[in-house]
């Protein structure tokens, strides 16, 4: 890919860019690859639910990379930030039935681990044939709740990052890299 014409020069809310689009994309297809193996044999349409709306970029992108059928499916999710009691509230439950089908999450960052607990103990109750997660990011630092990330794109520290689907106030979503932000005051 040639990002060379049109790289988003970093604003002075971010302090350095921590992974450039050329690795984001070498790291997604490596995922890509081991997904489409590991699914190869399994029965039925792979669904994946991609959740809203910080994994819409690298769900379009993975997906687009799957050589296994799939659909792409999402749900919307709010959690009480500031609040240690891990509430999540379902904003958008998905369009597809789960039942007997193997269901692939894809989440943009796993920093507590609240979201991604709710949606496994969510979804297992609708008798999926199996669950597993895609995480772009992870912060092991701030686990909260133990969880399994069956496909993972890349460890970062505690920092708050923004770009490629993620942002900061709605900010910085559509930049082609991850970028570090200034602590905020
Ligand atoms: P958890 O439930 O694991 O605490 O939080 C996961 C959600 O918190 C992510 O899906 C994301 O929406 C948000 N989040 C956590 N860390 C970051 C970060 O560094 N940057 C952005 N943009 N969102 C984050
Ligand atoms: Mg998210």
């Amino acid at each position: 890919m040639n990002h060379s014409l049109s790289i988003p020069a970093l604003t002075e809310d971010l302090s350095r860019v921590l992974i450039d689009a050329d690795t984001i994309d070498r790291r997604v297809n490596e995922l890509a690859r081991k997904i489409s193996a590991d699914y190869a044999d399994t029965d039925g349409t792979l669904l994946l639910v991609g959740v809203l709306k910080g994994s819409f970029i690298f769900i379009a992108d993975l997906a687009r990379k799957l050589s296994v059928n799939h659909v792409v499916d999402f749900i919307a999710l709010s959690s009480y930030k500031g609040d240690q009691s891990g509430n999540v509230r379902l904003l958008m439950d998905t369009r597809e039935n789960m039942e007997n089908r193997h269901v692939l999450i894809i989440e943009d960052i796993l920093d507590s681990g609240n979201t991604l607990d709710y949606l496994i103990r969510n979804f297992r109750t609708r008798n999926p044939a199996s669950v597993k997660t895609a995480v772009l990011l992870d912060k092991p630092d701030r686990h909260c709740v133990p969880i399994t990330i069956d496909y993972l794109g890349f460890t970062i520290p505690d920092v708050w990052v923004v770009g490629y689907g993620l942002d900061y106030n709605e900010k910085y979503r559509t930049l082609p890299y991850i970028a570090e932000m200034f602590p905020q005051a």
